[in-house]
């Protein structure tokens, strides 16, 4: 495997602290976890002490002082050991809390933020609807002003952490004349009357990661805990959305990265017609195609994560690289799959579950339909 891209010592310093954390802690768990659907609380516990949830936060508001680089390369070497908990980790340290770390009260940062920092709390991120899923123009979920309240109505679908959720940030029409115009981001905790979620959805992939339905009926907020200015919900959605696509190309990254190592280290010790597979020119291409991919991924990858720490625009490149590295992974996890035999199909081996979780980054993000589409929008095409 290629050196990572990487060019400064925390960068690099970094990566060697998370790796070995995944080797001793995650990888000789990976199974157990994604069998079980439970990440133990001591591992999270750790997690917490390392301040992986504050990665992208500065140290003076109670994070790590990193920034896109640092992040995503936290999301990638985490997704090595298991997607579903890297995904966890990294949804908390940005859509799970961004809006409230932005937007919060002194008063909502000390009794949310602070702990959602050290673990203590968890954050989540509605944007999705039964009847509204990339197409955000038809979300119904409305926030209406009464007095010096909001009340939310509506039903969220596919919420990631709504079964274990704290508080949520919930994505609301205040004036639907105005269609996107009218979207803006209120702040829910868990505890108001009127939440009600639903039981946990069985899914085919990260099966640690707790996903399930949340419906407002005429929950009733403070005033202040709409997020942002009134009419700038899409504005401050898009100011994320370069870092959300990133952070699900590091995952891919990460995945499609552990899947290459799996079969690579399998072929040089399978023997079939008297020799290893690695001795045939067709496993071989295999892996050539695979390390090409994940090599071009990676370079995608920190080229854009360094336009965004650079404060210069990365839309058309975080996209691109979301649909790149997504795809990079699905074809590595199922190039391994074949390059394993019949081991690939057994639940004692990782390939399975490799090939599995790989579907989770198809959709947060971007639908690669829908990216594609958009990159020939920013080409003028
Ligand atoms: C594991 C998992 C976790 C998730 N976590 C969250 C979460 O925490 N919070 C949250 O809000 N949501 C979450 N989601 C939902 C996710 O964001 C949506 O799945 C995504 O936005 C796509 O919506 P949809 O699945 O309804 O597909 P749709 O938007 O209905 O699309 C269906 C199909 O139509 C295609 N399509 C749609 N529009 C076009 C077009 N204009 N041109 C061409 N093709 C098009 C799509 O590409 C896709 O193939 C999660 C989903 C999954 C699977």
């Amino acid at each position: 495997m290629s050196k990572p891209a990487l060019r400064s010592d925390p960068e690099k310093l970094l990566r060697q602290i998370i790796s070995r954390f995944v080797a001793q802690e995650i990888t000789p768990l990976a199974r157990d976890m994604d069998e079980s659907g439970k990440i133990p609380k001591e591992l999270m516990r750790k997690i917490a002490q390392m301040r992986l949830f504050g990665m992208r936060y500065p140290v003076k508001g109670g994070g790590c002082g990193g920034n896109s680089t640092l992040y995503c390369i936290m999301s990638e070497e985490l997704a090595r050991g298991l997607l579903s908990l890297a995904a966890k980790v990294s949804k908390q340290c940005l859509m799970g809390t961004e809006h409230l770390y932005r937007f919060g009260s002194k008063e909502m940062h000390e009794k949310y933020f602070a702990p959602a920092m050290r673990g203590e709390k968890i954050g989540s991120f509605c944007l999705t609807e039964p009847e509204a899923g990339g197409d955000l123009g038809a979300v119904a979920t409305t926030a209406t002003k009464d007095g010096d309240e909001w009340v939310i109505s509506g039903m969220k679908t596919w919420i990631t952490n709504a079964p274990i959720a704290d508080f949520f940030t919930v994505l609301c029409q205040t004036d639907r004349s105005k269609g996107v115009r009218g979207l803006n981001f209120f702040f829910v905790p868990r505890d108001t009357p009127g939440v009600r979620i639903s039981p946990r959805f069985e899914t085919l992939g990260t099966r640690t990661t707790d996903i399930a339905e949340v419906a407002f009926n005429d929950c009733r907020i403070p005033g202040e805990y709409i997020l942002g200015e009134v009419g700038k919900g899409l504005k401050s959605l898009l100011s994320i959305l370069a870092d959300i696509r990133s952070m699900t190309a590091a995952l891919a990254l990460g995945l499609a990265k552990a899947a290459y190592e799996t079969a690579f280290q399998y072929a040089k010790e399978r023997q079939a017609f008297g020799k290893t597979i690695n001795k045939y020119q067709l496993i071989q291409s295999k892996i050539a195609n695979m390390a090409t991919d994940i090599w071009a991924a990676e370079l995608m990858l920190y080229e854009t994560t360094r336009k965004i720490d650079a404060g210069l625009p990365a839309g058309k490149e975080s996209m691109m690289v979301k649909y790149f590295a997504t795809e990079t992974a699905c074809r590595c996890c199922d190039e391994a799959t074949r390059i394993m035999g019949a081991y690939a199909y057994s639940m004692e081996y990782p390939a399975q579950r490799y090939f599995r979780d790989a579907r989770f980054l198809l959709y947060g993000g971007g639908t690669h339909e829908v990216l594609q589409q958009n990159i020939a929008r920013e080409l003028k095409f």
